[in-house]
Order: structure tokens, then sequence, then C-alpha cells
């Protein structure tokens, strides 16, 4: 199958009087139709910047630099006018926000807010716009869709709330949902209902679906595929199972819990010691060798920035430039950390 996303060579820069920040460095990734791609990093990864670029929901300004390709469709996303984007945000590329209530209006009720993201894109007649309004209520598990139509947001738990936003995500049949840090404010419990509530609104549309998240363990229930961002950069990507049980990135087995620190002693990098560079500076060869154990003693670590390569199986690749050693460790490694 095509892609429904192919993100090639993306990189976003920020440039201040003084820096220029580097935010997404040479990125490229695909997405196809039916498929969960997880988007996973600390804070500070890049890992949302990729995403708001491609809607181009970071505030425009001559300061902000975008180069390569967002291919959807036959049409270059980073191309386009914001006119056209419009026409394509909310229809065919619908967004699943972290905070419902930066885009639910909280003057309006919940219902007719649906009927207008239907309406924009699919004009018909009030009775069905609102027959069906009220039918994603139910698809998305609101309990009682006919009283809930006509509430307000704020009559809404969070839970609820994500999931009006993933009825009005799934109006349109969209070809890619992206999903950014949706359940973060919510409960674990909730986040659950809500992660199968996705699941299957995306089975209904067979649409791909980015998940940009910080939780592996999200990753590990919801995704197909994984990219792991670090510093901008795409560390590593593969399969979930592949990335679970035989990473072959020191940052990949960090996130999983599984390499010693340092310092030698019995501790487990959990969570990684130090932080992401700051992204004005990130340092030269390899972005993550100042928190690597394996930098050590090897120059070129320091020296020359390791390239996204394959690394064994058959779409899985490493920007390490000791991934083969790590093969023989990881699994090992990933064992003893349980
Ligand atoms: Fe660590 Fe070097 Fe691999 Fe970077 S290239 S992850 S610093 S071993
Ligand atoms: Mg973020």
């Amino acid at each position: 199958a095509e892609p429904v996303l192919s993100i090639k060579d993306l990189s976003v820069s920020f440039h201040t009087r003084t820096d220029v920040v580097r935010a997404v460095d040479h990125v490229s990734f695909d997405v196809y139709p039916g498929e969960t791609l997880g988007v996973v990093g600390e804070s500070g990864s890049g890992k949302s910047v990729t995403m708001l670029s491609l809607l181009k929901l970071i505030p425009a300004s001559a300061r902000v630099r975008t180069s390569g390709q967002a291919m959807f469709r036959g049409q270059d996303l980073l191309q386009l006018s914001n006119k056209e984007l419009r026409r394509i945000r909310g229809r065919d590329v619908a967004l699943i926000p972290q905070d419902p209530m930066t885009c639910l209006d909280p003057v309006l009720r919940v219902g007719p807010q649906i009927v207008e993201a239907i309406k924009a894109h699919h004009p018909a007649g009030r009775a069905t716009l609102r027959a069906k309004a009220v039918d994603l209520l139910r698809l998305v598990g609101l309990p009682q869709p006919e009283q809930q139509y006509s509430q307000y947001p704020h009559e809404y738990s969070g839970g609820m709330r994500q999931r009006a936003m993933i009825a009005m995500g799934i109006a349109n049949d969209p070809a890619l949902l992206i999903a950014d840090e949706p359940t973060t404010a919510l409960d674990v419990t909730i986040q659950a209902q809500i992660m199968d509530v996705l699941k299957a609104a995306q089975a209904e549309t067979d649409a791909g679906l980015l998940m940009i998240t910080h939780d592996l363990g999200l990753i590990a229930e919801m995704a197909d595929r994984v990219v792991v961002m670090y510093a901008g950069h795409v560390v590593e990507t593969g399969d979930v199972e592949t990335i679970f049980t035989n990473p072959r990135h020191p940052y990949t087995l960090g996130l999983l819990g599984s390499l010693p620190t340092a310092g030698g002693d019995e501790e487990w990098l959990k969570p990684i010691p130090g932080n992401p560079p700051d992204l004005a500076h990130v340092p030269p060869g390899c972005p993550f060798h100042p928190r690597c154990l394996l930098a050590k003693d090897r120059e070129v670590c320091r020296t020359t920035p390791p390239v996204l390569e394959p690394a064994g199986i058959a779409g899985h690749s490493s920007a390490c430039h000791f991934k083969d050693e790590l093969a023989a460790e990881s699994s090992h490694l990933l064992e003893e950390a349980e």
C-alpha cells in the first residue's frame, strides 16, 4: 500500500537573534493507512514540532524555517497555502489534541460544534447533521448521546471531552489522525478507555494514526511501528516488537530502562540521567553522546554524527555507530532489567 503520509527530510528551525534552534533535523518517516505509528521521545525531542509544522500550526513568522517534504495524497503539505491547508485540516487530516479545551468552544454546546465540523466540509440538512453528530457521540462511547449533544464542554468530564474530540476528529472520515499526547491530562483508567475509543475510531475509518507521546506503555499497546526521536533526530525506527525486544540504539534502551548508569553502579537508566540537549546547542557528533554510556572511550561518537541505517530486520534502522554491537547485548540487557 501507498503511505498516507510520507515525510522526507523534514527540518524545522527557529531563528532567534543569537541562536538557531534546530527542533527537527532531517526527519523522514511514512504512515500507512490503518496503521498506528508511534513517535516517542522525551519532551524537547522535537516530536510535537514535527506534527505542528505539518499542519502549519506553528505561528507563521520569518523566524521559522521549514524544509523537506510532507507528502499527503500527492500534495506536499508544506507547500500548501493556509487556505488549502484549512480545507484539508479537519477533513482529511484530523488532530486529537492534548487538551480538548484548546479546540472546544466553551460557550457553545458540544453537539452543534460537531455539526459545524461536519458542515464545513460536507454540507447537509439540519436533521441529517444532528443525527450524524449524535451517532458519533454514541460511537465514542458517550452514555446518553442525545442528552450530551446539548451539553456544554464544562458539563463534560475530561474523558468525555477527549471522546468528543475523537468524535469530531473522525466526523469527516479522515485519512490521517494525529494525536499529540492525547491522554496525558487523564487518569490511568480513563486513558485506557480513550485509547480503546481511538483504536475503534481508527478501525472505523481505516485512517493512519500518527501518535505522539513520551509514554512507552501507550506505544506498546497502540503502535504497529515506532519512531524514536532525540534532539530533533530520528534515532531508531522499527516495528513495535523489534523496538521493545531488540533495540539497537542506546537511547531506546535507556527509555526501556535497561542500561546501567555511567557511574557503573547498580542503578538503571530509568529515567535516563541528564536532559535532552538545548536544541540551540546540540552536541557535535552523536547528539546523544553526553548521556550515552557506550560513548565513553569512543572518539567517533564525539566527532561524527551517526546516520540512520538498516539494523538487521527489514524496516529496522538505528542511528548509532555501534548498533551491531548492541545487537548482541540489547536482549540480554533487557532480560537483566526485568
Ligand atoms: Fe552512543 Fe555513540 Fe551510539 Fe551515539 S553513536 S548512541 S554516542 S554509542
Ligand atoms: Mg509535546
